[in-house]
């Protein structure tokens, strides 16, 4: 066989193989097409699962009559022109192959009408070499594009084609993906001559959030907390699901990168690393995300779709993601999210005073005294100036130990009361069955699970206590000798103060051989080596690592667990108050240590329905 130079025809057809697998293959190219001409309305015409027809119409800035035969050209492109350009790309397109690829397979249509053109024109290709007709065509400013019989001339693809219905929904997905990109586009989406959907154009954030949540479903919205962080260039808004609304797939996860959807192993690893903590174990979170990014730090000519993308500074990508979603978090206290209050960017404020006061709790001798609360506080029922009540908790107590002198709490209420003061999670009424305690607050009843919201409570003491005391250290008799990678040795070099920092001590005794000579007291009992070894890949991977804090935060939970109220004992009201007060104030107090919800409100409105009053 010699070499010889394949047709043009066939060579884009090889590029279709790329990038056009299936109908919503050519919907996702087409509008992104439509995005980057600046289009505001976009609508969309399917028939057949996209296989007979899909027709997209925008109102963007158009093409002249000379630019509609090089839209078709292989490698024409109006969005980069030098190679400066394509490192600092800001459009979803640039390689200039979508069209000719599409044309390649398929009947094509462009009609167009540039942005100060007096005459719309048309252009039809057949993915043939003759140079094609174009006519005069009506058309407002703004670009059509049809495709008619997809495949008609690749029987190979035709075969893989699933059922009309299924085509369909992948087109819809891909539209639903589209629209939480790009908010501000209005789209309407038809199938067989039908509206399927149908979104308005939003710009503001209630706009956004309508949207989000006709897509997402409105739990999501009504469970999630509004992120918008900048730091370092990075920026990142969205929404991320409460721990507790966690789901059994991964099929609520968006993310975009200056508007672009990837999929990226370093951006869901660090997501959820965020969620360490505070998510049930095997759940999976559920978030719609954006990063905006300097176009420079990204590239994004990775992949022929460009599903793909690589960070410049992925360590930072990734310490930036993990930090503002493990601090968002963190903030997930008990109460703090009733009437959206924890979407709210003052609250958010709140929070921080929060766990200023909670990091001024002191630890002793195995007994803990809660922070100093006051009644001042506009918002929340927290302050750190006037003590009003303390409680003592000891985890080597067998009745659980959760106490409150009366008389103070008595006190605390009279006052709260006085000064006409609401506390989220209310004033304790009951305990139910040992389990439950039933608290009334201005919205209507709480319910807590006390043997949940201690665990939790305690365990975040614990934590604190742990970081304030330092790691207490131990080194090993006999150190142990680890074979490890010549790489995974100069990590651990590299690192060494990190894990000095973290009750680590590491020595390199050979090229490839490492030394445990020192571990966390804490973790004693655990196996150092895998854990080593596992911190070095993250290293490796990710550039850090949380491995070491998750190990010893297992070891807390454990502890808080073991010393937490036991079930089926009785709580006094004090005692009840004093848990509700603490959970307010408790980072995370919002699920348990295994990630379960730990209170829930009923309002007066649901239980009126319960009761069909009113109606
Ligand atoms: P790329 O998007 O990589 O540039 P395409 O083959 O998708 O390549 O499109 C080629 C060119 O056609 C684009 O660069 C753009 O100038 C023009 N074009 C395509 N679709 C539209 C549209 N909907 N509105 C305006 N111009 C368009
Ligand atoms: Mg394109």
């Amino acid at each position: 066989m010699r070499i010889k130079q394949l047709p043009p025809k066939l060579v884009n057809q090889i590029a279709a193989g790329e990038v056009i697998e299936r109908p919503s293959s050519v919907v996702k190219e087409l509008l992104e097409n439509s995005i980057d001409a600046g289009s505001t309305r976009v609508e969309i015409d399917i028939e057949q699962g996209g296989v007979k027809l899909i027709r997209i119409r925008d109102n963007g800035c158009g093409m002249s009559r000379d630019e509609l035969p090089l839209a078709l050209d292989r490698h024409a492109t109006s969005k980069i022109a030098s190679l400066d350009d394509l490192e600092s790309v800001r459009t979803m397109g640039f390689r200039g192959e979508a069209l000719p690829s599409i044309a390649s397979v398929s009947q094509l249509t462009v009609t167009s009408k540039g942005e100060n053109e007096e005459q719309a024109w048309s252009i039809k290709a057949d993915g043939s070499e003759k140079v094609p007709d174009i006519s005069p065509a009506s058309h407002p400013h703004g670009t059509t594009i049809e495709i008619r019989d997809l495949f008609f001339n690749v029987p190979a693809r035709r075969k893989f084609m699933k059922t009309e219905r299924t085509e369909f929904n992948h087109i819809d997905t891909l539209v639903k993906r589209i629209a939480l990109s790009t908010p501000h586009l209005g789209i309407t989406l038809r199938n067989n001559g039908k509206v399927v959907s149908q979104l308005r154009a939003a710009d503001r954030r209630e706009e956004m959030e309508k949207r989000v949540a006709s897509l997402c479903g409105p739990a999501f919205m009504e469970q999630c907390l509004y992120v918008d962080h900048e730091a370092a260039g990075l920026k990142l808004r969205g929404w991320v699901g409460l721990p507790t609304f966690s789901r059994s797939q991964a099929d609520l996860q968006y993310f975009f990168v200056n508007g672009r959807i990837v999929r990226d192993r370093l951006v869901t690893h660090a997501v959820k690393q965020g969620y360490q903590d505070v998510m049930y174990h095997g759940r999976h979170p559920a978030y719609v995300l954006h990063l905006d990014i300097d176009p420079k730090l990204v590239d994004v000519n990775a992949h022929p779709t460009k599903y793909e993308v690589r960070f410049r500074e992925s360590r930072m990508v990734h310490s930036f993601l993990f930090s503002t979603l493990n601090k968002l978090l963190a903030d997930t206290k008990a109460g703090s999210n009733e009437a959206g209050a924890a979407r709210n960017a003052e609250l958010h404020q709140l929070g921080q005073q929060y766990q200023v006061s909670s990091r001024l709790s002191a630890f002793g001798a195995g007994v803990m005294q809660q922070s100093p609360m006051g009644l001042q506080d506009g918002g929340m029922g927290v302050s750190e100036s006037t003590p009003a009540y303390q409680s003592t908790f000891s985890s080597n107590n067998d009745r659980g130990g959760y106490q409150a002198s009366s008389a103070q709490m008595v006190q605390v209420n009279a006052a709260a009361q006085e000064q006409g003061h609401d506390h989220p999670l209310g004033y304790a009424l009951a305990q139910l069955h040992g389990l439950y305690v039933i608290a009334q607050n201005q919205q209507g009843m709480i319910i807590v699970d006390t043997h949940a919201a201690h665990e939790r409570v305690t365990y975040e003491k614990l934590k604190t206590a742990y970081e304030q005391q330092g790691i207490q250290a131990q080194p090993l008799l006999v150190p142990a000798g680890i074979a490890v990678s010549e790489k995974e040795a100069d990590t651990a070099e590299q690192h060494a103060e990190a894990f000095a920092q973290l009750g680590f001590e590491l020595t390199r005794n050979a090229p490839e051989s490492l030394l445990i000579r020192q571990i966390p007291v804490l973790l004693g009992n655990g196996d150092a080596e895998t854990l080593v070894r596992d911190v070095l890949a993250d290293l490796i991977a990710h550039g850090s690592s949380e491995r070491i804090k998750e190990a010893v935060n297992e070891v807390l939970s454990t502890m808080a667990c073991h010393g937490s109220v036991r079930a089926n004992r009785q709580l006094s009201l004090p005692e009840m108050n004093a848990l509700l007060r603490e959970m307010e104030a408790t980072e995370r107090s919002g699920q348990c240590n295994h990630g379960r919800p730990t209170w829930t409100q009923l309002t007066v409105d649901q239980l009126d329905k319960l009761f069909m009053r009113g109606q």
